[in-house]
């Protein structure tokens, strides 16, 4: 069974959602890159100070602090048999990086999940994200920016796991079951 799995999509993709459900379905954590950063926001911590500049610019964290953070989460005890990684990699380097840590371990990754998603509809979905949970990088500027980057910077990361067999690419617009559907169809067709 694929046990650790890379999920890629613009923000608003539903990342976040998808990530949580596939990994309780497979006993296995999420880590969420973002999410991490944003605790050691709420905590105050010299880590979450240095992270927060970045992401209220909708910037990336600099690799060196975002790779130690993901090496020190997966030698935790819990994400020894499997995992999902909900924004990481993000850019090109970072997958050398998560491959030199997997295969320190001999770990690999199974399949990269890509949601697609139409502009429009990300836009819209941030917004609405926006009222509900007042993310200090969702507003219309910075989701602007997040998304330029993602083209730029996360999007050539699909093609590298293409070239390696790993891709399996959902249509992220409809109702969260639905989605959660097409990709453990996708998986277990891959298996
Ligand atoms: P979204 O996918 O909606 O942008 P995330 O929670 O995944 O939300 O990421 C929020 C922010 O956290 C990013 O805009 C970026 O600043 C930072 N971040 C998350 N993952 C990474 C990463 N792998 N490398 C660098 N920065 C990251």
């Amino acid at each position: 069974m694929k046990r650790r799995l890379v999920l890629l999509g613009p923000p608003g993709s539903g990342k976040g959602t998808q990530g949580e459900l596939l990994a309780a379905s497979l006993g296995v954590p999420v880590i969420s890159t973002g999410g991490l950063f944003r605790d050691q926001m709420s905590r105050g911590t010299p880590l979450g100070i240095e992270a927060k500049s970045y992401m209220t610019q909708g910037q990336l964290v600099p690799d060196r602090v975002t790779n130690d953070m993901v090496r020190d989460r997966l030698s935790q005890a819990d994400a020894a048999d499997g995992c999902v990684l909900d924004g990481y990699p993000r850019n090109v380097a970072q997958v050398g990086v998560l491959d030199q840590i997997l295969a320190e371990r001999t770990w690999r990754i199974d399949a990269a999940v890509e949601l697609r998603l139409p502009e429009d509809l990300i836009v819209e979905r941030l917004l609405r994200r926006a009222v509900l949970e007042s993310r200090p990088d969702d507003t219309e500027p910075v989701i602007r920016e997040r998304l330029a980057v993602y083209h730029r910077q996360t999007e050539p990361i699909a093609q590298i796991y293409q070239t390696r067999g790993l891709l399996v690419t959902i249509d992220g617009d409809g109702l969260v079951e639905e989605i959660t559907r097409r990709i453990s169809q996708a998986l277990r067709a891959e298996a």
